[in-house]
């Protein structure tokens, strides 16, 4: 079978699915590789440096034509969604529960979707393919850097013959992949970090990265489904945030990156907690988006000074500014999966692999995934069963039943 590596075309994106790096492991496994022409470039990754490892660069509407399976990072557009082919595989953060429409199209296309974000992350085994969290790890480290670059000051504590610098005061609000990366990134900086979750088994984490955990007595623990926070209700949200006020205005520096699955990001940082800052203060709000963010302020994709003095920074993709890095830990993320879908050259799905059942969208002309297919309503392409269908519409997929395993170390 042919694995293809497409060049991505989302505005911004400077990620690339597969490293030269990586091609090794695909091609062990009975894999050919082919590399949609300059899709390394946003990573500085050269055609040539693909060739070294094996693979063939070939052209848009090659790889279309030859891949039996295309990796991307970022969901398709509809033109490209339009070209795949019955039986054609294509994985990438596809966001099924964001966008189940692109799952119905997808299915219309009878190709087979599967998206890296629905795997399953408490799975032990699932650890070397998660690639929200290899990404995570990414923003988390840049906010810091880039919040770092714009405050006007040192961060860390100083003692010069001119005399002596105090450390930046940083607060970081959610405590998950990503703000634990933050906490870690600017201590090293040398700042005075606190930290906030709703989750209380957050506290110890912070703390072995060395933060100083912020109890709040107005809100009780919010653990919910699959180790992710609950959406607090509206008067614990307000408790929240009157109470986050005196801390916030403390701070030189405040991450937020605060989530809750399928939900509008919760706000941590009212207007008012912003006008209380000092001048030259820094917000990095890593959770702006269209829908929100986790400071009223912000606005997605912009950075801008208040009149008060704070710098706003509501970067939409970090990763995509650290592209080497995140491609690299994504293409590691990525084969880690592939492997357990390909042996023996052949693609196959299992459905007795949790991982399949979870990260498998599309198959057979159907959305096969319970979630999302819930989330289409009963117009959604579906099997009568409601259970996952195994194999593809051609030889691409070949039927299940194979057992395929996990990934191997
Ligand atoms: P996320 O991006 O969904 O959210 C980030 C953080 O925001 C979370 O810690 C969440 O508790 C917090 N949050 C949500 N609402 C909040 C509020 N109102 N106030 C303050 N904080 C709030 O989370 P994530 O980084 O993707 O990770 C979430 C969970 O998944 C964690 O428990 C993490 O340990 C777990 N996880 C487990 C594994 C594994 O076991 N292999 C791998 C990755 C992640």
């Amino acid at each position: 079978m042919k694995v293809g590596v497409a060049r991505e075309t989302a505005p911004g994106e400077r990620r690339v699915a597969l490293v030269p790096e990586t091609l090794a492991r695909i091609q062990k496994a009975g894999a050919e590789v082919i590399v949609e022409t300059g899709a390394g470039e946003g990573s500085h990754i050269p055609d040539a440096a693909y060739e070294a490892a094996g693979a063939a660069i070939v052209s848009t509407d090659e790889l279309y034509a030859q891949a039996d399976l295309i990796a991307r990072v970022q969901k398709p557009t509809a033109a490209e969604v339009g070209r795949l082919r019955a039986g054609q595989v294509l994985v990438g953060f596809l966001q099924p529960l964001l966008d189940p429409r692109l799952a119905a199209d997808i299915a219309a296309r009878n190709a087979v979707a599967i998206s890296l974000d629905a795997i399953p992350r408490t799975l032990s085994r699932a650890q070397t393919m998660d690639a929200l969290s290899s990404q995570a790890n990414v923003g988390g480290y840049k906010a810091v850097i880039l919040a770092a670059d714009t405050f006007g000051r040192y961060v860390p504590m100083l003692t010069t013959a001119a005399g002596t610098a105090k450390p930046a005061n940083v607060l970081v609000l959610g405590i998950g992949v990503a703000g634990l990366q933050a906490i870690a990134t600017a201590r090293r900086l040398g700042g005075v970090v606190k930290a906030y979750d709703v989750r209380k088994e957050t506290a110890e984490q912070a703390r072995s990265v060395g933060a100083q955990f912020i109890e709040l007595k107005s809100v009780a623990d919010a653990t919910g489904e699959g180790g992710y926070a609950r959406a607090l209700t509206p008067e614990e949200q307000h408790a929240q945030q009157e109470e986050l006020n005196s801390h916030i205005a403390a701070q030189d520096i405040v991450i937020t990156t605060a989530q809750v699955p399928g939900r509008r990001p919760p706000v941590l940082v009212t207007a008012a907690a912003v006008a209380a800052m000092k001048p030259g203060s820094v917000i990095v709000d890593m959770a702006a988006s269209d829908l929100g963010g986790n400071c009223e302020l912000s606005r997605a994709g912009e950075t801008y000074e208040t009149d008060n003095g704070v710098t706003i920074l509501a970067p939409t993709n970090l990763p995509a500014t650290m592209a080497g890095s995140a491609s690299l830990f994504y293409s590691r993320n990525l084969a880690a999966l592939l492997l357990t879908f390909i042996k023996g050259g052949q693609f196959a799905i299992d459905p007795n692999d949790e991982v399949h059942t979870a990260t498998v969208i599309t198959n057979g002309g159907q959305v096969v995934q319970t979630a999302t297919r819930k989330l289409l309503g009963p117009s959604a392409p579906a099997t009568a069963s409601g259970t996952t269908t195994t194999g593809a519409a051609n030889g691409a997929a070949t039927p299940g039943g194979t057992t395929t395993g996990g990934a191997p170390a």
